[in-house]
């Protein structure tokens, strides 16, 4: 066994890590929906501190998600910011968020129009393997590998979820519901336990290394959106619809940090599609053509 500080963090604790954090997440979108570039952009657009916004950019430059560009600016030269190829892969997981919030909370908001058939559209998961859509996750079972650890991404952060910044409420940002199941570190994790069957108070806590207090406030806090049904009298909380209908962005979730954070073929997680039997690449396909709807083939009309 290797000693604790020596063992690598999972590839999914990394990819929680990076992106368990409601700024990455808003920075993230308008980079990609508005090509913002700039800090000054950025700083406008989100109406967050210079400070913030500049450790933010540096995390995502260190994450590999941004880099640094020179241009030229009235004779000096200042750097913007440009998506990594790494971080073009995460169009998906935004869409699938997006998909979400429409299903679960709000079916207003940005309309999505898919270029090839020009017509408005919702992605719908698929199976990359066998092309099947829709696929829940009730279709896959997930096998666990030897690194059972797979979740633990117990390393300090001095952002911590108690300071509470207001976000911006454009047709651009989180519903808080989102923010509460993605906007910090831990709690995309005890979600993501919970997709693996984890039910129990002492399960998840053992299972993530997480403290006693952060796990009640998260799951109390997942009750409160809807997420996770309150406990039943055997102490078991279970997935609601809203809750398991979040899958595909776990999913993609699990598929992007694979693909991104290891180069070996070590799998902690492989989430298979019982009905083709292979491992789920999740897709995302338009609901009207069942074409995939790449980057470059759709657009937002806000
Ligand atoms: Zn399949
Ligand atoms: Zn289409």
């Amino acid at each position: 066994m290797p000693s604790a500080h020596l063992s690598p963090r999972s590839a999914i604790g990394e990819a929680l890590l990076t992106l368990g954090d409601r700024w990455t997440l808003l920075i993230l979108v308008r980079a990609f929906v508005l090509r913002t570039r700039r800090f000054g952009d950025w700083r406008d657009q989100l109406g967050l501190s210079e400070s913030t916004l500049a450790v933010r950019l540096r995390d995502m430059v260190a994450a590999g998600l941004l880099e640094r560009v020179p241009y030229e600016d009235g004779g000096r030269t200042r750097d913007e910011y440009r998506l990594t190829p790494r971080a073009l892969e995460l169009w998906n997981l935004l869409l699938a968020i997006w998909r979400w919030e429409q299903m679960s909370i709000d079916d207003g908001g940005p309309v999505l129009i898919h270029d090839r058939c020009g017509r408005s559209t919702h992605p719908v998961l698929g199976c990359g393997a066998c092309g099947e859509k829709p696929v829940t996750a009730r279709d896959t079972t997930a096998e666990r590998g030897a690194r059972a650890e797979f979740a633990r991404i117990a390393v300090p952060r001095l952002h911590r979820r108690a300071k509470e910044l207001p976000t911006p409420t454009d047709p651009l940002s989180y519903y808080p519901e989102t923010m509460e199941i993605l906007g910090d570190r831990w709690s995309p994790a005890i979600l993501a336990a919970a997709f693996l069957g984890v039910r129990r108070f002492n399960d998840f806590k053992s299972e993530l290394g997480i403290a006693q207090s952060v796990l009640a406030d998260r799951l109390r806090r997942f009750v409160a959106v809807g997420v996770v049904h309150a406990p039943s009298h055997e102490g078991e909380y279970r997935l609601t619809h809203k809750g398991m209908d979040f899958f595909p962005v776990f999913a993609i979730l699990v598929d992007w940090a694979q693909t991104w954070h290891h180069d070996d073929a070590t799998r902690e997680l492989t989430i298979r599609h019982t009905a083709c039997g292979s491992r789920l690449e999740p897709v995302l396909l338009c609901e009207v053509c069942g074409e995939e709807l790449t980057r470059s083939s759709v657009h937002f009309n806000l």
